[in-house]
């Protein structure tokens, strides 16, 4: 918008300066008559003038606008620059970073595998199930209660986990309950 405008006020000027120039040749062609039409015509070119020198001021103040915008971009161009580059930096950390994680997560999946083999099938699935409504799934057992959601257990509860003779969920919550002992 400001190159449109820069540009129609530019010709605006140069086709001015011509009527100037057309005006002050008929001028000295032919010399205004009398003292009323002298000023008439220096009246005229007046108003010439103060137009021109109103379009000077606006291209002027193009000018600097245009500059300080210049110096705007300049400065964006630097700081986008400098931000590319510790993005691309951030970038390799986190891709080698990601690349040990999930090693790492491969070997553990293959242990969780290895392990899971080692299970009774039907604990494995009931451990399952439970993980779909609670995580963890297992609560340890704190001064009688349960540490997943601190319901305190009947004593006859406490025995059967102490005993260790057959799984035991919480009552209230579901979790596979353990002695924190064992
Ligand atoms: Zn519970």
């Amino acid at each position: 918008m400001m190159q449109d405008r820069l540009e129609a006020v530019q010709d605006e000027a140069v086709r001015l300066e011509k009527v100037l120039a057309s005006l002050s040749e008929e001028l000295n062609a032919n010399p205004p008559e009398n003292v009323e039409d002298a000023q008439k015509q220096a009246e005229n070119v007046q108003k010439l003038l103060d137009t021109l020198t109103r379009y000077e001021q606006e291209l002027q103040k193009m000018r600097k606008d245009a500059d300080v915008k210049d110096r705007q971009q300049k400065e964006i161009r630097v700081r986008a620059a400098k931000t590319k580059q510790e993005y691309d930096q951030l970038k390799v950390t986190y891709d080698k970073e990601f690349k040990e994680d999930t090693a790492k997560l491969q070997q553990m999946r293959a242990r969780t595998d290895e392990e899971a083999k080692k299970l009774e099938p039907g604990l494995l699935n009931k451990y399952k199930s439970i993980k779909q409504h609670c995580t963890p799934p297992m609560a340890k057992l704190i001064n009688g209660q349960c540490s997943g959601c601190f319901m305190s257990l009947p004593s006859a509860t406490l025995l059967e986990i102490r005993n260790g003779s057959r799984i035991v969920e919480c009552d209230n919550c579901g979790r596979i309950l353990y002695d924190a002992g064992e």
